[in-house]
């Protein structure tokens, strides 16, 4: 058994193959989601790989992102699309080389969705015309889609949610919603999604029994440690605003998410 300083150093290598360009926020506001997802670049067979693409509010700082990785989008070979919600597919018309990871679980759901037969209000209307013309890989279970790299359908947070396990040299999940943050994992019977509890609580269990480090798909990337966890990298969220008469762009809202050890609050 590690201590967590001696895990945390193979923690943050195993990190290295999986750059965040664009952090997941665990916040929703009195006006709506915020809805920020977790968009992570990474390599898959020699090409490079997107795992979610975020919405429209956050297209320029994704290019800007990418940019500042030297990484143009026509590069982009691989999406995986961790589940059809709009926070997560909005920006794949960015990447048309890329052929798209999707579960048939999702798109049984969208299509159930689309038809009336059950109610999903974060199902863009628009997800037919995204995947039309794409060249797709429909994961049906699981699929291996490099050496050491599976990505499996954990139904959870809905039915064909694509959980990516990475398995060396570190074990690393990422979950998407399957897992959205972290309190998710030490409190898992609080959310409502539409998928039976039993099958969700399963997906969770099965991201804790296979990974060390975990990428949530709207919170930052952690390692687990015995009766909490530690974040392994920061994100500094600002929000501003124009309120008159205050000064424009004045800072209305300024958290700092660092990195570093937390501990699960006594009961
Ligand atoms: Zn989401």
């Amino acid at each position: 058994m590690h201590s967590h300083e001696h895990a945390l150093t193979d923690w943050q290598q195993a990190l290295g193959r999986f750059h965040i360009l664009l952090p997941g926020i665990p916040a929703v506001t009195s006006r709506g989601w915020l809805a920020y997802c977790t968009t992570v670049l990474f390599r898959l067979k020699g090409h490079w790989a997107l795992y979610d693409t975020g919405h429209y509010s956050d297209r320029s700082q994704l290019l800007a992102a990418l940019a500042k990785v030297q990484v143009r989008p026509d590069e982009i070979y691989t999406v995986i699309l961790s589940h059809l919600h709009f926070d997560h597919v909005l920006n794949l018309p960015l990447f048309g080389n890329a052929t798209v990871v999707v579960a048939q679980a999702e798109l049984d759901y969208a299509r159930d969705v689309a038809a009336g037969t059950r109610q999903d209000h974060a199902i863009p209307e628009t997800w037919p015309a995204l995947l039309k013309d794409r060249n797709l890989h429909v994961v049906d279970g699981s699929a291996v889609l490099d050496d050491g790299m599976e990505a499996v359908v954990l139904p959870g947070h809905t039915p064909g949610c694509l959980v990516l396990f990475c398995d060396a040299p570190v074990p690393v999940a990422l979950c998407g919603d399957a897992l959205k943050n972290a309190w998710e994992l030490f409190s898992p019977a609080s959310v409502v999604t539409p998928v039976d509890d039993a099958h969700r609580l399963a997906g969770i269990a099965a991201i804790r029994a296979r990974a060390q480090v975990v990428i949530p798909g709207h919170d930052r990337p952690f390692g687990m440690v015995s009766g909490g966890l530690c974040y392994l990298s920061g994100y500094d969220f600002t929000i501003t605003g124009d309120l008159f008469p205050e000064p424009r762009n004045r800072v209305l809202l300024d958290l700092p998410m660092t990195a570093g050890l937390r501990r699960r609050p006594e009961k």
